[in-house]
């Protein structure tokens, strides 16, 4: 059951609309342990319900502690516009009751509308690393209030040559940090950045 993990009410409310019954395994094992704000390394294909899995516990973590410092606070890198969009489709169903919101960002669109949304200080943002790449140096993405940072995809990236961006946006991270970082394989090159990202 979901009110066994120690979600906040307006999130059990939304699962409900949802009619999200029970959590999938990977939900039962990685909600609690990212919620402690614990790092993470899932293996978990799609379909078996990865999204919520970090979602939630970024969504809780937010509400628990909602002094506003300075947003970002949660930031979801992932391979594929297509990507970004079922998961910005995903929090904003799962936040629905909550004041937390979302932005997603992706090249092969113009930024205009994107920079337009950054300004209005999202609490969580959601892109493929070329593009966040693009808007931090454009200085309209500052990212140095991220406390929690998501790597979905790890091995799609790492096939795309996202790497080396990926690993440019984690330097501009704060050191003190949850790192979650999901893979439906665990490949060397994802090892190894397991290895140099997850610290606790
Ligand atoms: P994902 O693996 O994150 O791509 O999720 C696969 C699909 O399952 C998505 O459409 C989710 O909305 C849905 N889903 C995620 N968690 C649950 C759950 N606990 N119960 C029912 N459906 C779910």
């Amino acid at each position: 059951m979901f009110s066994e993990l120690p979600l906040h009410e307006r999130l059990l409310k939304a699962l409900a609309e949802l009619s999200f019954q029970q959590p999938t395994e990977v939900q039962q094992q990685a909600i609690p342990a990212a919620i402690e704000g614990r790092d993470l390394y899932v293996i978990a294909q799609t379909g078996s319900g990865k999204t919520a899995a970090y979602v939630l516990p970024i969504l809780q973590r937010l509400m628990q502690d909602d002094s506003k410092p300075l947003a970002p606070r949660g930031l979801i890198l992932v391979p594929t516009r297509e990507l970004a969009r079922q998961i910005d489709a995903e929090i904003r169903a799962l936040a629905r009751f909550t004041r937390l919101q979302a932005v997603t960002v992706y090249g092969g669109v113009s930024a205009h509308g994107q920079i337009k949304a950054l300004r209005r200080n999202p609490d969580i943002v959601v892109g493929c690393p070329g593009r966040i790449v693009d808007l931090m140096g454009r200085g309209v993405l500052r990212l140095g209030g991220v406390e929690s940072v998501v790597l979905d995809e790890a091995d799609h990236m790492f096939d795309m040559g996202f790497l080396p961006d990926v690993r440019r946006i984690l330097a501009a991270l704060p050191q003190k940090r949850q790192s979650l970082l999901f893979s439906a394989t665990m490949p060397a090159a994802i090892r190894s950045l397991a290895n140099t990202v997850l610290r606790n």
